[in-house]
């Protein structure tokens, strides 16, 4: 359920005109509602209500701040992955006592940031992280909040580049050799144990990994209870996909379901870590068509946005349904939509049956609310493009376009080449 429809062939963003926002901002842009945000991240939350839970939104799938503080205004907790998100997470207002840190390759700087800041916990990810997060509470004189963050070795039947709970996988440490990063962790002073953590991967569609992932966590728990280590909370990761497409993902009251049928008895609170499901189709890439041609019998639109902007196609192959934002009766072909990007990579979508664009027309990229800005680059020297908010009639730049300014900002032309 989202709030971009079409009234009288016109597509808006809630009471709003996507043409309109174009007209003033220009192209291309990125465009969210808040009524979506809000909607999604109240039926996930709701979902677990009748279980002890955090939400924690995994802010890199979109990281604005004004989003995060929508999110942080419901209640919600954040899951990030680097310092840099911290620093946005504290600006965004976040209760730091519902903060996870993950991640494989953290920096004893940003350990240090996280420690003073207070998180509830670190999902660590090797037994040299362990010790090192050790020493630096030690320094700092305080006790980290840790689960660690096993891998189930199960096939979440995703994307192979966002598939991370296998044992090939760089993530996580395996349930065995958890056992006795468990026991190590328990003997380190400056580490509280706080829970179990996994995170099995991204746009999965289906129950069942889940569901085998919880099974073998369960059973880590009730093993180290056995050894007399307490176990307060059990973070199940994100993961939940959205439909790009024809994909049937549960609906999060059904994933809720199903965790909570899992999981009687278990005595712990549950940590979600939702991403995608909350922000993927409460955002669209508006972009507009400045060439049309034919090579080789082949038919490309090339529009304004390129691989720079939103990358999702070019590194997954992944499918965005590409829609007019002026709705007329007229002929289908297959073509390609295609940016400015010096690169053969560089596509929103490849031989898709679209309805022939003009040059100047725009074209909406739907479900870009993921994923989208956040991978965002400056590659060609592409200035990065405006996120805009829409609450009902209103709307409102979150982030202003970059200028070609802001491209050059913080580089230096050495004394030596001037002489
Ligand atoms: C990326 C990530 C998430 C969010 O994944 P989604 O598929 O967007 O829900 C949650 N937890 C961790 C550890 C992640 O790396």
């Amino acid at each position: 359920m989202n709030y971009f429809n079409y009234q009288n062939d016109q597509l808006f963003c809630e009471e709003v005109p996507v043409a309109e926002i174009a007209r003033e901002v220009g192209t291309p842009f990125y465009l969210y509602s808040h009524r979506t945000l809000r909607n999604h991240f109240r039926v996930f939350d709701a979902a677990f209500a009748e279980v002890p839970h955090i939400v924690c939104y995994s802010v890199k799938a979109n990281s604005n701040t004004a989003i995060l503080r929508l999110f942080i205004r419901e209640g919600s907790g954040v899951d990030l992955v680097s310092g840099g998100e911290l620093y946005r997470a504290i600006k965004a207002g976040v209760d730091v006592g519902k903060v996870v840190y993950s991640g494989v390759g953290k920096r004893k700087d940003e350990i240090d940031s996280a420690l003073k800041a207070g998180i509830l916990m670190f999902n660590v990810e090797s037994d040299q992280e362990l010790e090192t997060i050790n020493d630096r509470a030690a320094m700092l004189g305080v006790r980290a909040g840790i689960a660690l963050r096993v891998n189930p070795d199960v096939d979440p039947e995703t994307h192979p580049h966002i598939s991370t709970g296998l044992r090939e996988n760089k993530f996580g440490i395996d349930i065995e050799a958890s056992l006795v990063a468990y026991r190590r962790a328990s003997s380190l002073a400056h580490l509280d144990i706080k829970g179990v953590s996994c995170h099995i991967g991204s746009q999965v569609t289906k129950t069942s990994p889940f569901i085998d992932a919880l099974g073998r966590l369960k059973d880590l728990i009730r093993r180290l209870r056995e050894e007399g280590i307490a176990i307060r909370y059990l973070d199940l990761g994100g993961g939940l996909g959205i439909a790009y497409d024809q994909e049937t993902p549960p609906h999060p009251a059904e994933y809720a379901r199903a965790i909570i049928d899992a999981s009687k008895d278990l005595d712990c609170t549950f940590i979600l870590e939702p991403g995608r499901v909350i922000v993927g189709n409460a955002g669209i890439l508006v972009t507009r068509v400045l060439y049309t041609k034919r090579n080789d019998g082949k038919r490309f639109f090339i529009v304004d946005a390129g691989m720079n902007d939103l990358i999702r196609p070019s590194l997954y192959g992944a499918f965005h349904q590409i829609q007019p934002v002026l709705r007329r009766a007229r002929e289908e072909i297959t073509a390609d939509v295609v940016g400015p990007i010096c690169e053969s990579g560089d596509f929103l979508a490849k031989g898709r049956a679209l309805p022939v664009f003009e040059q100047e027309e725009l074209m909406a990229v739907m479900s870009a609310g993921a994923y989208g800005f956040t991978m965002s680059s400056n590659y060609n020297s592409r200035p990065r493009i405006p996120e805009i908010l829409v609450r009902d009639d209103r709307w409102y730049i979150i982030r202003k376009r970059e200028t070609c300014e802001d491209l050059t900002r913080g580089e230096e032309i050495p004394d030596f080449m001037n002489t």
